[in-house]
């Protein structure tokens, strides 16, 4: 559990999940990832903090204000996990980033107001890239690890590159890379089509001495269920992809297993 007194001392692990650039599918990453762990059983929160371009609760068919009661904020609750997105905390302050208050206390008591009761894992959506947000939230929020979530693109290794630099300057571990649109399988040949390339997440997990935690194909049914608002993995429990991601959960349960 978190420190004691920090008012997050219901989370056992707080993960950010960041990338290079946007667009990548961090978002649809996290929420399959999000759903898929608390599938298995473990209790799970998902707050977006990329408050350029917000789209975690929208990927969750999520609509509308959180209830609030005596200052507490209600985190809203689909697909077994509770999810908020940073937006809702900071109302009434300024509404750019780089006019927020610089300490970090300013976001631990933001998130300190939030209803999360007692989670296994809070998974965070960091902006893409090294702006202020991303800043401000490394330094208020106590993480227990950064997971990289990349395409296999080699355009893309030098802006992940940098953004993994900013993590391990401020000491914070990065414990995995995950490889988004590694290939599309072809319904015709069942060969898979290595649309952006391949195998990149492991050059950079190697790199970064970092996990490879596994490599998820393109696949319509994640653009098409996000558009919907709907989480693939639990309308399909049993479909390929849902067996990737998967294994992707239980890759990221291994590196924060309890000593
Ligand atoms: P980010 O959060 O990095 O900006 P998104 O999760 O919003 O990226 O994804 C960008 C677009 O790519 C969305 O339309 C999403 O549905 C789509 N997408 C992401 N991952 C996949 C995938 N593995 N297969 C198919 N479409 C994907």
């Amino acid at each position: 559990m978190l420190q004691e007194g920090s008012g997050l001392s219901g989370i056992r692990c707080l993960v950010g999940f960041a990338s290079g650039k946007g667009g990548v599918g961090r978002s649809t990453v996290l929420v399959n990832l999000g759903v898929m762990l608390a599938e298995k059983g473990a209790k799970v929160g998902l707050l977006d903090a990329d408050l350029e371009d917000p789209g975690l609760l929208p990927l969750l068919g999520i609509q509308g204000r959180p209830e609030i009661e005596e200052g507490k904020i209600f985190p809203f609750e689909e697909y077994g996990v509770k999810a908020l997105s940073l937006d809702f905390l900071l109302e009434g302050s300024s509404p750019s980033p780089s006019e927020l208050p610089q300490e970090p206390s300013f976001l631990q008591e933001k998130l300190q107001t939030v209803a999360w009761g007692e989670l296994e894992y809070l998974l965070i959506e960091l902006p893409p890239g090294r702006g202020t947000i991303t800043r401000l939230a490394t330094q208020a929020f106590p993480f227990a690890g950064i997971v990289l979530v990349m395409t296999p693109q080699t355009s893309a290794v030098p802006a992940l590159g940098r953004t993994a630099e900013l993590y391990r300057g401020l000491k914070i571990p990065i414990v995995g890379v995950i490889e988004n649109m590694s290939f599309l399988l072809c319904p015709y040949c069942l060969k898979g089509i290595e649309v952006f390339g391949h195998g990149l997440g492991r050059m950079m997990s190697l790199r970064l001495k970092a996990a490879h935690l596994g490599e998820i194909p393109i696949d319509p049914g994640l653009r098409l269920s996000g558009e919907r608002g709907e989480v693939l993995v639990a309308l399909e429990p049993r479909s390929p992809i849902a067996e990737v991601f998967k294994q992707v959960a239980d890759n990221l349960v291994e590196r924060f297993k309890k000593p």
